[in-house]
């Protein structure tokens, strides 16, 4: 097995439209999604070898808003990206560390991922991702316009 990658911060926002930093700082979004296993849009602006990810609410029982509604935006996760997830967890599981998905469901992209708890990560949430294929190419002026 590899060691794992890092792959990105999640960002709890209210509104990825009205996130503008990034774009202000010359950043852009490659790539918006919906997930619907997670109830939240997201969208990746690069940044480097890594990834920010703006999380939204698609609803009001989404962990994102139960997030926002507790704490306010800010930093939700940090995202390692590992090659055998299955292993990991089954690893993980063994040693006690408490999950928040036993099994890997399906994220952004097409990736298979799973949360451990903060409990498990000192207090921060850890998200583990497996990738499928490289991210389907979005023409910037379509991103522009999502945005
Ligand atoms: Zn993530």
């Amino acid at each position: 097995m590899r060691k794992p990658r890092f792959d990105h911060i999640g960002i709890a926002v209210r509104s990825i439209e009205d996130a503008a930093l990034f774009r202000d700082l010359g950043l852009t979004v490659a790539h918006v999604e919906i997930v619907e296993t997670q109830n939240v849009k997201t969208a990746f602006i690069p940044v480097g070898d890594a990834n920010l990810e703006l999380l939204e609410a698609t609803s009001g029982d989404s962990p994102i808003a139960k997030f926002i509604e507790k704490r306010g935006e800010g930093i939700h996760h940090i995202c390692l990206r590992v090659d055998q997830i299955d292993e990991h967890l089954e690893t993980l599981k063994a040693k006690g560390y408490r999950l928040v998905n036993e099994s890997a469901v399906p994220g952004a992209h097409g990736c298979r991922v799973a949360f451990l708890h903060p409990s498990a990560g000192n207090g921060v949430l850890i998200e583990l991702s497996e990738k499928a294929d490289e991210l389907p190419n979005v023409p910037e002026d379509d991103v522009e316009a999502i945005l």
